[in-house]
């Protein structure tokens, strides 16, 4: 990644980092607001099925209330007690109730007699069941609507069952109507079976009902209604909408569960909410428990906290990803306009790098020739060795100023090769001959082999001439005083120019950094031969130009081999 993308990812990130937190609250308080309306709905749920119960509830005691003042009246005959029911048309118009019936309380001694009055008066078939002994009973002798299965329930006693007995005893000690706990149908025993009896107390006629004992002396009969409580529950109770609700229907002194609706269990397997609600009927308080949560909700509001992360979070990116892209644009764009400001300046140094520096300095080069010549009179030996150093030292200097220049020109692409025929080995024989006064210096011997032939190569004499001169000039640098440097030409399969020397060698270690644009090996000689690491990347880069290459074998202290190999090249090939 560019240094400039690594500074834009960072307000990129800020921003992105921003919409999400925002993005982020949003859900929170969406994902609030749902969990709100689901508790709202089921609340409202709740209250309504709360009431429904209880209004149906309350309609059986009024009708119970209502027999009672029916049979306050006097004696009240089967017909009458049918005519009574079917008026009201009260279990037609209110489902839920499977009877309303009257049973009518006979004591121990009491209990024969009423059993013959009672098959001329209810029934020829009429006969107390179950059998047994009991201290008071009371037979059911009415009952509506009179059904098969209901006709079946005349003749029971229903002080003769232990959980009717006990709300019997409340409903005629209270003088309240009473709620049995559930019952179970000995016909179903199923869920769907299970049952709750409404019973009110009937006293005898004109009778104190101060105290219990004054009520339990004073009972004649109970009217009461029967609910199979899942049919009850079925016609009383609406379906939820849109939300997975059910509930429980506890008795509250007991805690024995009434009702319990079918996807109670699988609600409350899950993750759910819970709110309870109270309901008293007659002297019995209930507690329905409602379970709910939010998988049937409208799936458009249960997705809706899910669908702004995902849009805001697809917002954020396509933000950041806008930002980045016109970040990047200006950022590119500033790096165009410095780069071509560098180029400007690199220009501009090489065109002085090339008028200010080298001009001069070939000018110098050729007024201490024509000194050394004696153009300028004779010369004491001192003079003439002293401008001999000035005259290499010129030469250095110039060298390097070419190299610098090759570099840059390199660098901006504007290097054109300017091919053609010509013999290497006349070039060879120049450069010998051009660095001849620094080889004295260091009284190095420089011999030169070519083959007997000649042959042309294709090429940049010129480059070319450059890449040889910085093989010889480096064995003359790198190789102590009194030095052998070889120079072979040799015509194989490709040309080769070997530059041989007996000097210092490199360790093997440092041989493939030669080439290395700048890179210098620290030796005995570098620092005091100067240098600047461009050479060796030159001379590469020259052969590479030519599709050739440079090999190098050297060993530390014995000397070093350089060879130049090039193609001999084709006009049509350039
Ligand atoms: P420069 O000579 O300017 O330092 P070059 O690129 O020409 O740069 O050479 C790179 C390094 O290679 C030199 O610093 C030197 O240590 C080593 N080197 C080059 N030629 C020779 C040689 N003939 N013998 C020993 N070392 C050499």
């Amino acid at each position: 990644m560019r240094k400039f993308e690594k500074t834009i990812l960072i307000p990129v990130l800020v921003v992105f980092l921003a919409v999400m937190t925002v993005v982020f609250i949003s859900f929170l308080m969406t994902r609030n607001s749902v969990q709100r309306e689901l508790d709202q709905s089921a609340t409202e749920y709740a209250d309504a099925t709360t009431s429904a119960v209880s209004d149906r509830l309350n309609i059986f005691e009024e009708t119970l209330h209502a027999g009672l003042g029916l049979f306050a009246g006097g004696p009240v005959s089967k017909e009458q007690f049918s005519q009574f029911i079917n008026t009201s048309a009260v279990l037609e118009r209110y489902p839920g109730a499977q009877s309303v019936a009257y049973a009518k309380v006979v004591s121990s001694p009491d209990i024969d007699g009423f059993v013959n009055t009672a098959r001329g008066s209810i029934n020829p078939d009429f006969a107390l069941y179950p059998a047994g002994n009991r201290g008071w009973y009371a037979p059911v002798i009415y009952i509506e609507p009179q059904s098969d299965s209901n006709k079946q329930v005349i003749g029971f006693d229903i002080l003769s069952e232990k959980k009717r007995l006990e709300a019997l005893e409340r409903a005629r000690d209270t003088g309240q109507i009473t709620l049995t706990e559930a019952i179970q149908s000995s016909v179903d025993p199923s869920d769907s079976g299970r049952a709750f009896v409404m019973y009110a107390p009937q006293y005898k006629r004109g009778m104190p009902l101060q105290t219990v004992e004054q009520r339990r002396e004073a009972i004649e009969g109970f009217i009461y209604a029967g609910f199979r409580v899942s049919s009850f529950m079925e016609n009383v109770v609406r379906d939820a909408e849109d939300m997975n609700i059910s509930f429980t229907l506890n008795i509250k002194n007991d805690n024995t569960q009434l009702y319990k609706s079918p996807e109670y269990d699988a609600i409350t397997a899950t993750a759910h909410d819970e709110v309870k609600q109270s309901l008293t009927i007659g002297n019995n308080a209930f507690e329905f428990t409602f379970a709910y949560n939010g998988a049937g909700l409208l799936s458009n509001t249960n997705s809706r906290p899910l669908a702004i992360l995902l849009f805001g979070t697809v917002t954020a990116l396509l933000i950041a990803l806008a930002i980045w892209l016109i970040l990047r644009g200006k950022a590119n764009e500033l790096l165009l306009e410095q780069e071509r400001g560098i180029n400007e300046a690199k220009d501009n140094l090489l065109s002085l790098a090339s008028h200010q520096l080298r001009t001069p300095a070939t000018g110098v080069k050729q007024y201490l020739g024509m000194l050394i010549q004696g153009f300028a009179g004779k010369l004491t030996p001192q003079q003439k060795q002293l401008l001999e150093q000035a005259y290499a030292g010129n030469e250095r200097q110039l060298k390097t100023i070419n190299d610098v220049l090759y570099l840059a020109r390199l660098g901006s692409g504007r290097i054109m090769l300017s091919k053609t025929h010509f013999l290497i080995r006349t070039l060879i024989e120049d450069v010998i001959r051009e660095v001849n006064n620094e080889a004295k210096a260091k009284k190095h011997k420089i011999t030169f082999e070519a083959p007997k032939t000649k042959r042309e190569i294709y090429g940049d004499p010129h480059m070319i001439r450059m890449a040889v001169e910085n093989l010889i000039t480096n064995a003359i640098k790198y190789t102590t005083d009194g030095g052998k440097i070889v120079v072979r030409l040799k015509h194989g399969k490709n040309m080769r120019i070997e530059v041989e020397d007996n000097g210092i060698g490199i360790d093997e270690s440092q041989q493939d950094k030669l080439f290395e644009q700048f890179e210098r090996i620290d030796n005995d000689l570098s620092i005091a031969v100067g240098g600047s690491g461009i050479g060796l990347y030159v001379v590469r880069n020259i052969a590479g130009m030519h599709d050739g290459h440079v090999e190098v074998s050297s060993e530390l202290g014995k000397g070093s081999q350089f060879t130049i190999v090039l193609p001999y090249g084709k006009p049509d090939e350039s």
